[in-house]
């Protein structure tokens, strides 16, 4: 079996708490590797080593650490299909997804080279007589990231970038899950010029965890994940007095009003509410037809769609739809919901419970099912079940439709599909989500922009990626500063004119 390590200083490292966690091949459900739950003890030495290494990294001048990023970005273009292999055998994605996981990380660390740009100062001449005044933006030191498994690489690099770039040293907690593609990385951004040190990887469980929050050397965390750790983490760092941005689950509604085109919109809604198995925090897990005759059109065009899906291992080429779900324990959760649709009255169009695919009965996999006629009070649109499964709740107009996604208590993201401007407009002001789609399901924001939901889909202020992760990452410093010569006469300002 194989035994996964720690990765310290820039080399791997064995565990030594004597605690594993197994790691799955979901496709077939049999053990792969062993990753090692770092204790206490372990975790307290990599963040030792990572303040250790941060002083001189964040003394460097921005541009030499930008071309740590710049020479990143070619060994991840390089080594792409094989870290897409690595990801789609622990995850279980295809290797279409698997490389979008991978690009939209790399897009991150493009994003990154412009740090001496992101970094610069403000500087005011003259604030008064003799005075200057000058801002900065310093590095926090050493921060934590605590990622989830359905992203493995896209997740870790959001975060990690941005934190190198600032200047920081991070130590990485990626999920116990799928944590072969985040080490992978730490190996090339160690080939890419990154001093040793700089970027530790603990794998771990909650133990490492709560190490990262209670250790006073850790200025930042990072967290990616459901929203009930979310809310422990944020929770507990700010207590701590650290910095925390904590992002958490979601129930993605999307609207489809009377006008749309019934085509693109039921196209849309089985890549974003299918796609990736449904395990996605951007994913549609909610359409909202308004009318019954929308509905009923909407439905039709769904029914043959979700048929047709093709679902697979990684393994079987480039037509398959998705593959199985991370862990039995997923799988058991999401039929049980699946269920509880049932039981509690919700109409399931397509039930795909007894779903078993021949040679790998053992695997995770869990078919499509598409729910009509679900409404707020059911478990299945209370809860974030990521898994295949969309559920269509009928609105009978626009404003119940708004107030069924304003009401959620997760705010990630939002679409509405119509060709009218003056509703889309109305939605993308009025509507307290996050990220909002006009015919677009999945309004994933690219890397120059910034990522993060509202309500219980974000605990923390300052967002994902773009401007925000340079302003998360760094601390303001700002400097008065007047010389002993002060304002001699003559020291003014001339224009001389030019004749
Ligand atoms: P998770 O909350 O189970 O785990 C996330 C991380 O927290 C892992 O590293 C895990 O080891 C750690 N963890 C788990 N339990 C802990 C505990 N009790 N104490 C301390 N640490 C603990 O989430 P997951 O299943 O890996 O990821 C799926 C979730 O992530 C979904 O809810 C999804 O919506 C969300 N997600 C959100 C975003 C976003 O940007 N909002 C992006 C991707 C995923």
């Amino acid at each position: 079996m194989k035994e996964l390590t720690h990765w310290i200083d820039g080399e791997h490292v064995k565990g030594t708490s004597g605690r594993f966690a197994d790691v799955f091949n979901p496709a077939t459900g049999e053990v792969q590797a062993k990753c090692p739950m770092a204790s206490a003890a372990e975790t307290e030495a990599a963040i030792a080593r990572a303040a250790a290494a941060q002083p001189k990294w964040g003394a460097m001048n921005p541009q030499r650490r930008a071309r740590v990023m710049m020479a990143m970005v070619g060994l991840m273009n390089r080594d792409m299909d094989k870290l897409a292999v690595a990801l789609s055998r622990e995850h279980g994605k295809t290797l279409p997804d698997a490389k979008g996981d991978l690009q939209r990380g790399l897009e991150v660390i493009e994003y990154c080279i412009g740090a001496p740009q992101m970094l610069k100062g403000e500087f005011t001449d003259d604030a008064g007589p003799g005075i200057d005044m000058y801002s900065m933006r310093q590095p926090l030191g050493v921060v934590a990231s605590i990622m989830p498994f359905n992203f493995p690489a896209m997740m870790p690099l959001w975060h990690v970038g941005p934190a190198l770039a600032c200047g920081n040293a991070v130590v990485l907690k990626p999920s116990e899950r799928d944590p072969s593609v985040p080490m992978m990385l730490a190996e090339l951004f160690v080939e890419a010029g990154l001093p040793k040190g700089v970027f530790q990887v603990v794998n771990g469980d909650k133990e490492a965890v709560d190490t990262l929050l209670d250790s006073p050397v850790i200025q930042g965390v990072s967290f990616v994940g459901s929203t009930p750790i979310a809310h422990y983490i944020y929770s507990r760092a700010t207590a701590n007095g650290k910095r925390a941005q904590c992002f958490g689950g979601a129930k993605n509604h999307m609207i489809v009003m009377p006008d749309a085109d019934m085509d693109q919109a039921a196209d849309a809604l089985i890549g974003a509410g299918f796609g990736a198995a449904g395990e996605r925090c951007m994913a549609v897990s909610v359409a909202v037809p308004v009318g019954n005759e929308t509905a009923d059109r909407l439905i039709e065009k769904l029914v043959p769609r979700v048929e047709k899906l093709r679902v697979a291992p990684y393994t079987d080429g480039n037509d398959v739809d998705f593959g199985p779900v991370v862990t039995r324990a997923a799988k058991e959760r999401i039929l049980g919901l699946i269920n509880s649709g049932v039981e509690q009255g919700a109409k399931l169009v397509i039930d795909n419970r007894d779903f078993s695919l021949q040679g790998y009965e053992n695997g995770f996999f869990v078919g499509p099912h598409l729910f009509d006629h679900v409404t707020p009070d059911m478990d299945i649109y209370k809860t974030e079940i990521f898994g295949p499964v969309l559920s269509v709740v009928r609105a009978g107009s626009y404003e119940e439709a708004l107030g069924l996604a304003m009401d959620h208590e997760y705010g990630n993201g939002t679409a509405i599909f119509t060709r009218d401007g003056d509703t889309a407009r109305d939605f993308a002001h009025r509507i307290n989500i996050g990220m909002v789609g006009i015919n677009v399901p999945i309004p994933v924001p690219l890397a120059y922009h910034t990522f993060g939901g509202w309500k219980k889909s974000m605990f923390g202020d300052l967002n994902q990626h773009g401007p925000d992760s340079f302003k998360f990452y760094t601390r303001t410093k700002t400097v008065t500063a007047r010389w002993p010569s002060g304002l001699k006469e003559g020291g003014e300002f001339h224009f001389k004119a030019m004749d």
